[in-house]
């Protein structure tokens, strides 16, 4: 598999875009997860989790939406 956006050989996947991207083209963002409430290690629930420096692509656009409660 190849960069999105060159031709070097992929070495990780945009966490926001499902992109390959080589490690020039790879940044790290903040994902959120709403999913993954629930964690094996702990025992607890979350609500929601905070990945930092989760693989980011750095060009796709990452857009925060917040629910109406
Ligand atoms: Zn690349
Ligand atoms: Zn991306």
């Amino acid at each position: 598999m190849h960069c999105y956006y060159c031709d070097n050989e992929a070495k990780a996947i945009c966490r926001f875009c499902g992109a390959a991207v080589c490690s020039d083209h790879t940044k790290a963002g903040r994902f959120v997860s709403g999913w993954s409430s629930h964690s094996e290690l702990s025992g607890t629930r979350a609500d929601y989790v905070i990945v930092n420096n989760a693989i980011w692509c750095g060009r796709c656009s990452v857009q925060p939406v917040f629910a109406m409660r």
